[in-house]
């Protein structure tokens, strides 16, 4: 696979998955962008780490549920690195409860951040793409997203929201040579996993066939194809990646 002169923007790349795929996808040859929110330092690292393979880089401070950010975001890396030609919505939280204790704010900024993030960025690139002829549309959900979890109702919705928005995407844009596809990893190694209790975190294992847990670069791997040239048949897909969970 080849991705040399594409440029792809990762949302949230400064850790976890973001950042294996920002690596990943540099690795092929792909000038590439991210987004932080928080994590400035970490986002300008892996942006350097990135460039260590020959390509362009920039990391943009912006806060994906907000949308005037993702507007900026899109422009500054459309003029900085000539326009967009691959997007991965990656950048998620969580905010897990119950829904007796799940509150109406919490709901809110997971379902903003998660899909609502996906949705502007989506919207922001979408008519270049479609002028162009071309693009690549790869969304970060979840296994959460396909069968629902107690606990995370909010972030479920999010992640089945971004399952719906894909689908729909891929039927609008599918003419114009844009693929649209989700991604669902199941229990990746992670800060967002590292949170979990040892017990939590014993009993998501034992439900795992593979008997681990994955590693950011195994989703890497699979985004990279998604967005090759190889990948241009696929769309409107969900592909669990999950260890057969
Ligand atoms: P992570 O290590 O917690 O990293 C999350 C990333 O998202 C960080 O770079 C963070 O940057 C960014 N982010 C969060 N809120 C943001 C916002 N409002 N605007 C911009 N960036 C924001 O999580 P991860 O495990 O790598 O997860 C990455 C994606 O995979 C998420 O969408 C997650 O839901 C999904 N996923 C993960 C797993 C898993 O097992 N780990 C499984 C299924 C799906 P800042 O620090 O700058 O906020």
């Amino acid at each position: 696979m080849d991705l040399k002169g594409k440029t792809a923007l990762v949302t949230g790349g400064a850790r976890g998955i973001g950042k294996a795929i920002v690596l990943e996808l540099a690795k092929l040859g792909a000038n590439v962008a991210t987004c932080y929110a928080r994590s400035a330092e970490a986002a300008e690292a892996v942006i350097e780490e990135a460039k260590g393979f020959g390509v362009n880089g920039i990391a943009v401070k912006a806060d994906v549920s907000v949308a005037e950010d993702v507007t900026n975001m899109i422009d500054v890396v459309s003029k900085e690195l000539g326009g967009i030609d691959i997007l991965v919505n990656n950048a998620g939280i969580t905010k897990d409860n119950i829904i007796v204790g799940l509150t109406e704010a919490d709901f809110d900024m997971v379902v903003d951040t998660n899909l609502k993030g996906a949705f502007l960025a989506c919207k922001a690139v979408a008519r270049p793409m479609i002028k162009k002829k071309g693009g690549r549309i790869i969304n970060i959900s979840s296994i959460v997203g396909v069968n629902g979890n107690a606990g995370q109702s909010n972030y479920a919705a999010s992640k089945a929201g971004l399952i719906g928005l894909t689908k729909s995407l891929a039927k609008e844009l599918g003419k114009k040579g844009i693929t649209v596809n989700a991604v669902a990893p199941g229990f990746i190694s992670t800060d967002m996993t590292a949170a979990m209790t040892e017990e939590a975190t014993a009993k998501m294992n034992a439900m795992i066939p593979a008997g681990r847990p994955g590693q950011p670069e195994e989703v890497a791997k699979l985004v990279a194809f998604l967005a090759s040239d190889d990948a241009a048949y696929i769309t409107g897909q969900v592909i669990g990646i999950d260890g057969g969970m």
